[in-house]
């Protein structure tokens, strides 16, 4: 029953449900949301230890089968689009924060964590289920070939971390790669920047990785203003920090 377009396949590993399930060590008055339980096979693990559960399912057929399979006074399910969901009206108690989970679907990851980025101030942490290469792509340290436009954008943010690797056959349908459990837990003080200048600066930057930064920043900044900047014109982007991506950001006009 599984649906390509939804980007379905489901966990069935025992092992790895449970180690999924202990890596996000749910607690009794966590506010939490699971985006994609699919058929429930983390839902129902995360239920044992909840008192309440949100999900958000786009799959309308999958949506009815959760409203059969649980209480509802306990799973309470949001039938549409991650998305578009406004992480904000979730009902959280005074002083206490969003835990948002998922074995996300790989089509729509890389939009699914921007659309979250919005939301880090009302967030505790995230446990996500990615390719495995999407995940290197956000932990990656400069000066590796993972290392771009979604590590700065996310790490600007997030303090992120590969829990553990996923093989194709946990799931039903297997997936053609290897996945991967990443932690992001929002910082508490990002440096300061506009988000929108950091995402010109660095979708530019990125847009060839094999030239110099002074010939990828051509027309944004001249090789006078990176080496006022502190930044050596001869780097290639991919070794150039987060905190020299902010510096050029914050040098930009500020973007509307
Ligand atoms: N959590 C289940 C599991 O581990 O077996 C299912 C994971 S499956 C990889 C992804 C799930 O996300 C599917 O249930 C799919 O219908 C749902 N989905 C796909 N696109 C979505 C979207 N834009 N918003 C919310 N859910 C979506």
């Amino acid at each position: 029953i599984a649906r390509k377009r939804f980007g379905q396949n489901f966990l069935t590993d025992k092992q790895v449900l449970q180690d999924i399930i202990q890596t996000i060590a749910p607690v009794s008055g966590d506010t939490m949301v699971e985006i994609g339980p699919g058929l429930g096979a983390m839902t129902r693990l995360l239920m044992d230890d909840l008192d309440q559960l949100h999900v958000v399912e786009l799959d309308r057929d999958l949506v009815v089968r959760l409203q059969k399979t649980f209480d509802q006074k306990k799973l309470l399910i949001h039938s549409g689009d991650a998305l578009q969901f406004d992480f904000g009206v979730l009902p959280v108690p005074a002083g206490k924060k969003l835990r948002v989970v998922g074995n996300l679907p790989y089509n729509i990851s890389s939009p699914l964590l921007f659309h979250l980025a919005s939301f880090t101030a009302l967030v505790q942490d995230q446990h996500f289920m990615l390719q495995k290469e999407v995940v290197e792509r956000m932990v990656a340290p400069p000066g590796g070939k993972s290392y771009g436009r979604l590590s700065v954008m996310l790490q600007w943010r997030y303090a992120m971390s590969l829990r553990f690797i996923v093989p194709p056959t946990a799931f039903d349908p297997p997936p053609r790669v290897e996945s991967a459990i990443v932690r992001m837990i929002p910082l508490e003080a990002p440096l300061a920047c506009n988000q929108q200048a950091l995402e010109q600066v660095v979708l530019k930057a990125f847009s060839m990785r094999r030239k110099v930064l002074r010939n990828c920043l051509a027309g944004m900044f001249t090789e006078n203003q990176l080496i006022d900047a502190g930044i050596d014109p001869t780097l290639r982007p991919e070794t150039v920090s987060l905190e020299q991506y902010v510096g050029l950001a914050n040098r930009l006009p500020v973007a509307v």
